[in-house]
């Protein structure tokens, strides 16, 4: 071949190199605006390259090639959507009109389980008379034994929903199944996810392709990056409405149920744009710590406060120490009332 031909040929290669890597770096750009786009685009690429192209290179080269592109920058120096890299403003998650992250705290509280009809409308009427708008309970428990009260299922999210519309409260609810997402949307204002189930990633898959916020409870032993990893899944699968909550950590320290992390909120809150909770009933397992820990919680900037109440504690099927009865908790709300932390939305 003539010298001039193959440098041609050459200018030619150099053209077309220098354009794919302008491409393959507009392409990587545009992901990091949008990062929820990587999953979602890395199943096109596939169906696009089957259909579209023609060869020479093999199908299943491209395949690798593409694949390696998304990776081609560590995901550890991407920015996570629920970074406040991402977005400097805090999210607010609005239930009913209630703000949880806005510029007041709220109050979580409710029985460990819904038990029945009487026991969780007597607790709704208690959520309802200390001036609280969210009433918790649990149908799906995740118990360590397989011969523990196992919770109603879908007839305690029925129950819960008909207490909540009775008493005017929105009603959260652990749902542990990714299967069970969207019949528990049609009863609860929020879905709980537990610490049990914090690295579920089916699970969390599914929550973020579902329009319900989200309460995201720390997992036993997850560290503060794997707890934000486990929101930033929720989040990339489409679900931004997403509140985070601290409910203690496994440690040697027997004294307390769990170990309170109190520096996890303001850690959460600097590194997170997302709404943090302080779960201090599953934390202390304690009552007598619970004003205190719910004290610590608001002070140190928790945007809320998750107790358990039970109209008889003694009888609970679950978490029968640790529940709160009527007159510890009219006690415990005015306590926090008086602390100046938290407002009282008595009527
Ligand atoms: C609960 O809130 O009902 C519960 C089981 O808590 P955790 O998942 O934090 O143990
Ligand atoms: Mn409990």
């Amino acid at each position: 071949m003539r010298k001039s031909t193959l440098d041609e040929l050459r200018n030619q290669m150099d053209d077309l190199d220098l354009q794919l890597i302008d491409l393959i770096n507009q392409r990587e750009v545009l992901l990091q605006k949008h990062e929820e786009l990587r999953t979602e685009r890395a199943e096109k690429v596939l169906e696009r390259i089957a259909c579209h192209s023609n060869g020479p290179i093999r199908k299943e080269t491209l395949i690798s090639l593409f694949k390696l592109l998304d990776q081609a920058v560590p995901a550890s120096s991407r920015k996570l959507l629920v970074s406040r890299k991402s977005k400097l403003e805090n999210t607010v998650v609005t239930v009913a009109g209630e703000e949880i992250g806005g510029a007041y705290p709220i109050l979580v509280a409710g029985p460990c389980a819904v038990e029945s009809e009487e026991q969780v409308d007597a607790a709704a009427r208690a959520v309802k008379a200390q001036g609280l708008h969210f009433l918790r309970g649990g149908a799906f428990k995740p118990r360590t034994s397989p011969y523990d009260f196992q919770g109603l299922g879908e007839e305690g999210l029925c129950l819960l929903k008909q207490a909540g519309t009775r008493y005017g409260l929105s009603v959260i609810s652990e749902i542990v199944d990714p299967r069970d997402l969207e019949m528990a949307s049609g009863y609860l204002d929020v879905i709980q996810i537990g610490a049990r189930n914090m690295q579920n990633f089916e699970l969390l898959k599914e929550a973020g392709r579902i329009r319900k916020p989200i309460l995201l409870k720390r997992g036993l032993s997850a560290s503060i990056d794997e707890f934000i990893h486990a929101a930033e899944y929720i989040m990339v699968h489409g679900n931004d409405q997403i509140i985070l909550c601290e409910r203690g950590i496994r440690t040697y320290e027997k004294a307390t149920r769990n170990t309170l992390d109190i520096t996890a909120v303001p850690l959460l809150k600097q590194e997170t744009h997302l709404p943090v909770l302080v779960d201090v009933t599953h934390s202390t397992g304690r009552k007598d710590l619970l004003v205190p820990a719910a004290k610590a919680a608001l002070a140190i900037g928790a945007d809320g406060v998750m107790a358990e109440v039970h109209p008889n504690p003694k009888q609970a099927l679950s978490d029968a120490s640790q529940q709160m009865n009527f007159t510890e908790f009219e006690s415990f709300v005015s306590e926090l009332e008086k602390s100046g932390l938290y407002k009282n939305n008595k009527v």
